[in-house]
């Protein structure tokens, strides 16, 4: 038996008033999603524990069957898997643009990798500790390493929830920890000004030590594979001791290398128990605000991916499970803590004819916690 997880990140959605209060999923055309829904079996499933954010992260680790609640230290140190860096704590440090004390832009102005790399470059060259690193990464989203114990923790804020608020509010306080972040934050400020126009300060978030993930092949005795479009993934697959799969002319959109997914998806397939194959591009549209072009992202995917992926492999020996991590509600375009439709091809079938938000509801599975949906796929 081979088993396949299929997350569109962000494609389940609400009701949209001007599409009839219908939702993007209904409304577009998905016969091959469709075909899994009613040839197999449907629930919906919460992929985000109470208390965490909906971060692509978070949800993906559940999917794959890690508790987060054990497991999960930040999205520093996940980030830093996937670039294979390590140290004692490890923060993502935005670079972001201030002006008058208010957080103006979490993206410094969308900073190129060069100019980013330019002020890691100087960061480095003249940071005031010994145990303090930057790493660069792309464009805004870089790290912050410590490589030094620190006793205590430190409660910090993602800066794109702070966007137009005074950052005075929303500074690391109280603590050792909490102290130097503060003290790197204001030093950020005095140094980067010289390098770029763009971002003028540091925002570090998201820290954490470094997590030890179960590894997949002892928790479920099965060969694994990642192919997704984002870090993130190929961090935690990485962390999890799974194969990460590259594939060329990706783009994380709706207009990404749909037959070069596929490709390496069957060729992983081979030569593995379990493929994961994680797209981002209605994710991105999703963010974007743009109902309509969500519809085209939602077919685009159907007919290239899931349709293609049916057309070719042996389904009598072939399990799989299709399911966003999150909703990224067209409406608020950010992700929500709601559960999330899926579908098991294999499964014995339920009366479910349709995949969609709603239709799922009504599946055998009921309402789950994502932590089962692994069991659910393997279970005969
Ligand atoms: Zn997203």
């Amino acid at each position: 038996m081979k088993y396949l997880i299929l997350i569109p990140d962000g494609m389940a959605d609400w009701s949209i008033e001007e599409f009839g209060n219908k939702t993007p999923i209904e409304i577009a055309d998905t016969e091959n999603m469709d075909f899994i829904a009613r040839e197999g079996a449907c629930g919906v499933a919460n992929t985000v524990p109470r208390g965490f954010e909906p971060g692509s992260d978070v949800a993906n680790l559940t999917i794959l069957g890690v508790d987060v609640r054990k497991h999960y230290t930040g999205r520093g140190p996940i980030e830093a898997l996937a670039r294979g860096v390590g140290g004692e704590i490890i923060f993502r440090c935005n670079l972001v643009r201030v002006d008058g004390r208010i957080m103006a832009d979490y993206s410094g102005n969308r900073i190129s990798d060069e100019e980013a790399k330019k002020v890691i470059d100087v960061l480095n060259a003249e940071k005031p500790y010994d145990f303090v690193e930057f790493h660069a990464g792309k464009s805004y989203r870089n790290l912050l390493i410590l490589n030094r114990r620190f006793e205590d923790d430190v409660t910090t804020y993602p800066p794109h929830d702070i966007q137009g608020r005074r950052i005075d509010h929303y500074l690391p306080s109280d603590g050792e920890l909490a102290g130097l972040l503060r003290e790197l934050i204001e030093w950020s400020a005095v140094v980067m000004p010289e390098v770029t126009e763009k971002a003028n300060m540091i925002w570090p978030w998201g820290g954490g030590r470094m997590p030890s993930l179960p590894q997949f092949s002892q928790k479920y005795g099965l060969k694994g594979a990642m192919i997704s479009e984002v870090d993130l993934l190929a961090g935690i697959a990485k962390g999890m001791g799974m194969d990460v799969i590259e594939v060329e002319g990706i783009t994380g959109y709706i207009d990404t290398n749909y037959r070069g997914l596929v490709r390496s998806c069957l060729k992983s397939l081979k030569d593995h128990d379990l493929v994961v194959l994680h797209t981002e591009g209605i994710d991105e549209v999703s963010h974007e605000g743009d109902a309509e072009r969500k519809v085209e992202g939602i077919e685009l995917y159907d007919e290239n991916i899931v349709g293609k992926i049916l057309d070719r492999v042996d389904l009598d020996e072939m399990r799989i499970l299709l399911l966003p991590d999150h909703p990224t509600p067209i409406k608020v375009r950010t992700h929500v803590a709601e559960p999330v439709p899926f579908a098991i091809y294999g499964s014995k079938k339920d009366d479910v004819r349709v995949y969609s938000e709603r239709s799922c509801l009504k599946g055998k599975f009921g309402r789950v916690d994502g932590l089962w949906l692994m069991t659910l796929m393997m279970k005969k």
